[in-house]
């Protein structure tokens, strides 16, 4: 059941490319050099006209092709003379290719990737407040099946697969038990264990959809729209900078916690679409705004696990055995997140 306020859903385009082929995109000879070279990748938003440039160290640089400079870091401003965009590629000018060049040897050489710091799992709903409720009681229960019941399952079984894949990432978990942790206090155990500017707080949030169509069934995963303006720039970061850039800066970091949202939304719903894609349908990636990360400083995500209203569904809900299949499809995008984008050893 969607728990996030309903906001007009903004389509944007976005063209990524990331190492390993997840969203292989741009034949531009300037950049695949970078590729080659430094195992660089490139992300573009089409719509806001804006780049990213990611060192394989995790390290990023920021530009426009409107604008004459390049932001590294998040807090060195380099004038350049042009990035221009031909095609689905991207021309560097030479001074541009310099900066760029330097920039990803200096990474190199200094290797301090982004790491994933903490991984919260929100299991919806709990306690007084039972989420979405099935039509009828399957044989066997006190009573009909309850998203809240669902939500923990699946929590619990997602938060022993990544203790036990990854046991030195902490996990918070929002609830462990039937309880009901109002959206407030899940927001604050978010934001407690934020990470700073080098580390990445994954917040997973798992639901069970619902629908007066009986018919509708199948998964799909929620990230946070990139409209909705938060101050994500943490202090750290704003005190390194020169305050002519903290505008474009609060800008660019809001955005790229966007871009990982939507990274983190597509590598879960491919997990999925393997983990149980034969028997539930794949509804994709979705943009809303959404009050549970609205203000949270970190790559959110919500999973819509399948409708407890569609009969068939819902009885496969029921099923400890497929709600494992569900947590082992979050899982397996999760880890793709942490092994390919976020460079967390394994
Ligand atoms: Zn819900």
């Amino acid at each position: 059941m969607k728990c996030w306020r309903s906001g007009a859903g903004i389509v944007w385009a976005i063209l990524l490319l990331i190492k390993g082929g997840v969203f292989p995109l741009f034949g531009d000879a300037f950049f695949s050099d970078f590729t080659k070279e430094f195992q660089a990748d490139l992300l573009w938003d089409e719509r806001r006209q804006i780049g990213m440039i990611f060192s394989a160290e995790g390290k990023k640089i920021v530009f426009s092709p409107d604008c004459d400079f390049l932001i590294i870091d998040y807090n060195q401003k380099k004038t350049i003379d042009y990035i221009k965009k031909e095609g689905k590629g991207f021309l560097f000018g030479p001074s541009a290719e310099k900066a760029v060049r330097q920039f990803l040897e200096n990474s190199r050489s200094e290797r301090t990737p982004v790491r994933v710091k903490a991984i919260i799992i929100d299991a919806g709903h709990g306690g007084k407040d039972p989420g979405a409720i099935a039509g009828k009681t399957l044989p066997g229960r006190s009573g009909p099946l309850t998203e809240k019941e669902v939500t923990l399952d699946v929590a619990l079984r997602l938060e022993d697969k990544i203790r036990r894949e990854f046991p030195d990432i902490p996990i918070v978990m929002t609830r462990t038990t039937d309880v009901y942790p109002d959206l407030k206090e899940r927001t604050e155990i978010a934001n407690r264990v934020a990470g700073g500017k080098d580390d990445l707080v994954l917040f997973v949030s798992i639901h069970v959809n619902s629908s007066i169509n009986k018919s509708a069934s199948g998964f799909e995963v929620w990230f946070l729209s990139q409209d909705v303006r938060r101050d994500v720039v943490p202090e750290e970061v704003k005190q390194d900078v020169d305050d002519s850039v903290l505008p474009v800066i609060t800008d660019l970091f809001d955005h790229e916690i966007t871009m990982e949202s939507r990274l983190l939304s597509k590598l879960i719903c491919d997990g999925l679409e393997r983990s149980v894609g034969d028997v539930s349908r794949n509804r994709g990636i979705k943009e809303e705004e959404w009050f549970v990360v609205k203000y949270a400083k970190m790559p959110a995500v919500l999973v819509e696990v399948g409708f407890i209203s569609n009969e068939n569904e819902m009885k496969m809900l029921a099923d400890g055995e497929y709600c494992d299949k569900i947590a082992e499809g979050v899982f397996t995008g999760i880890k793709d997140f942490m092994v390919g984008f976020a460079a967390v050893e394994e």
